[in-house]
């Protein structure tokens, strides 16, 4: 595998597994940023719990005034507000919990269900009993109860969404179970007013079971002013809050009760007490606000903690996130700056080696001042191209050379045309060939006439001079396919291919013609007239090598000789 490709599935490896752990840490914060929101949220939905409560536990105020009393338009009035204002919150609820999220707020949304059903029932025989001209204490007090049994369906939402905010925020449980207290101590305070209800309707002192369960009452809105009241003894607990509890103590325990206090002496002295069941709830029920105030302060610090925490649970949601993508781009810029600083080079490196092996050195390389390893790799390369370079170089000289000396073993040093060993490398070759194709071929033999004397009476440059004129006349005479040659001294041969034995006659009988009719200029201005002497041989079955067709040539050269010089004799 090239180490390229290495290379991108190891940067691929190693960044998902970068990936995963920072998708668990992520995750993570996800998580938790989700749940403290869902807390956030469940904190919100139960406040709405706890109003749906108090909205329903005042409706009673106005329906329990209502009963007995002369049909007032007033009355009917604040009815219909309080009962518009429980359904809103119910309203609310149900709202707030759809779509349901959890299993706590689907059991909320069913006991909401219940409750509403209940309070329309209760409503329906409240209505009656107002109705109704003069109702006994038994008649008063089951549409009451009717609608004390609503509270309790939607307390069990309450819980159940408290519950749930505890379970995300632990710390909170102590502001978030004293508002849970506080609605239910609102409640029964509540319950406390509408049992005297039937009493100051009828202007009469208690009746034994009335007491009781007044009594009861008492006791339970006791112990959970007591269980509040340790909630809230805490360090933790703000100023906010410890005010919102002796306002408490001081507008219901003090003056609220106070009033119930009233009738319960006057019923003691078995005397009836003097208010209208109307003034009674216009001076009791204000006080119960108080309870309200202090569930409203514990709830509000409880979801304020729980807003900082999520916030801060986004801030790290958001961190890590932020983190986690930095580590990740710097890891990828680690790589590419890896690739870049090895695998690029060394990629190129092997490139450029191999182009040298391959022959190729013309390729650009890449300058460097590296001080390190790759920077020597890639001096090392220069000066390893440098050398094939010049070896180059020289193999190219020493072919010229070679090619230079070969040329040089084949040319006649003075005419420049064949010399003697070249002319028998190709007129063998030429011979053999046309034998096998059954072509002819003519051999012309000849030499200067008395070249001596030249010599002698001219000078040896001038014997020179007549051979390189002899040589021109034989270049300018022979075609393409002939092959001519310096014999020896001042003889030359021609080789006259794909000829019959006439055209070979022929040549060397223009060629006799050509020296005879061309006076050769001596260095020394001298024209000197030259002839020579020819002998012909043509390829026969007699004569099918060079060497015996030079041997016929030369005796047919000889005869011409003797015959008279400049002349053709054929063999
Ligand atoms: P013939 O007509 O019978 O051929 O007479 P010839 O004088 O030409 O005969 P011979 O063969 O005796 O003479 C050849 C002379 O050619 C001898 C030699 O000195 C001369 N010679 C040979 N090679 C060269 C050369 O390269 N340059 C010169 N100037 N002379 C040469
Ligand atoms: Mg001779
Ligand atoms: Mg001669």
């Amino acid at each position: 595998m090239r180490l390229s490709k290495i290379f991108t599935i190891v940067t691929f490896v190693l960044f998902i597994l970068a990936c995963l752990p920072l998708a668990w840490i992520i995750n993570g914060e996800w998580a938790a940023y989700h749940a403290a929101d869902e807390g956030l949220g469940s904190i919100q939905i139960a406040h709405l719990a706890m109003v749906a409560v108090e909205k329903i536990s005042t409706e009673r105020g106005p329906a329990n005034a209502l009963i007995g009393a002369p049909a007032d338009g007033g009355g009917r009035e604040k009815l219909r507000v309080a009962r518009l204002a429980s359904d809103r919150a119910l309203q609310d609820l149900v709202t707030a919990l759809s779509p349901s999220r959890s299993a706590y707020h689907r059991q909320a949304l069913a006991a909401i269900r219940v409750a509403r059903q209940r309070l329309s029932e209760a409503r329906h025989d409240m209505d009656r009993i107002i109705a109704a001209p003069a109702p006994t204490a038994t008649e008063i007090m089951a549409p009451i109860r009717r609608m004390f049994d609503v509270v309790p369906v939607v307390l069990e939402a309450v819980n159940a969404l408290s519950f749930q905010a505890s379970s995300v925020y632990p710390q909170l449980s102590n502001p978030l179970s004293g508002a849970r207290l506080a609605t239910e101590l609102r409640e029964y305070a509540g319950r406390l007013g509408s049992t005297l209800v039937p009493v100051l309707t009828e202007k009469r002192p208690l009746t034994e079971t009335e007491a009781r369960e007044v009594f009861i009452l008492r006791g339970r809105i006791e112990q959970l002013r007591g269980t509040i009241r340790l909630r809230l003894s805490v360090p933790t607990t703000q100023p906010v809050q410890r005010q919102a509890l002796s306002n408490m103590e001081s507008r219901y325990f003090r003056n609220g009760l106070a009033r119930v206090d009233d009738i319960l002496l006057a019923s003691r002295l078995r005397q009836p007490y003097a208010a209208t069941p109307a003034a009674f709830t216009a001076a009791y029920m204000p006080t119960l606000h108080s309870i309200v105030e202090l569930r409203d302060s514990m709830l509000s610090t409880a979801a304020d903690e729980a807003a900082i925490q999520q916030r801060a649970a986004f801030r790290h949601l958001l961190a890590a996130t932020a983190l986690g993508v930095i580590a990740l781009i710097a890891q990828l810029a680690l790589f590419a700056y890896i690739r870049w600083l090895i695998a690029k080079p060394l990629l190129a490196a092997s490139k450029l080696l191999s182009d040298i092996a391959d022959g190729r050195l013309d390729a650009e390389l890449p300058t460097t001042l590296r001080k390190d390893e790759i920077g020597d790799v890639l001096r090392a390369i220069a000066i390893l191209r440098r050398n094939s370079q010049e070896k180059r170089v020289l193999e190219q000289e020493r072919q010229r050379l070679i090619d230079e000396l070969t040329e040089v073993s084949r040319i006649d040093f003075l005419t420049g045309i064949a010399n003697r060993r070249a002319f028998t490398q190709t007129a063998d070759a030429e011979i053999a060939r046309a034998c096998r194709a059954g072509e002819s071929a003519t051999l012309i033999l000849f030499d200067i006439d008395h070249f001596k004397q030249v010599n002698d009476q001219h000078g040896h440059d001038s014997g020179d001079a007549v051979l390189v004129h002899v040589a021109a006349i034989i270049e300018r005479i022979c075609r393409e396919g002939d092959l001519a040659g310096r014999y020896g001294g001042e003889e030359f041969v021609v080789l006259a291919s794909h000829g019959n034995a006439s055209s070979g006659e022929t040549l060397a009988e223009r060629l006799r013609a050509g020296i005879a009719e061309s006076p050769c200029s001596l260095p020394s201005g001298q024209q000197l007239a030259v002839t020579a002497s020819f002998g012909v041989a043509t390829l026969s079955e007699a004569s099918a090598t060079l060497e015996s067709l030079l041997q016929a040539a030369d005796r047919a050269l000889y005869a011409a000789k003797r015959q008279g010089r400049n002349r053709v004799v054929a063999a």
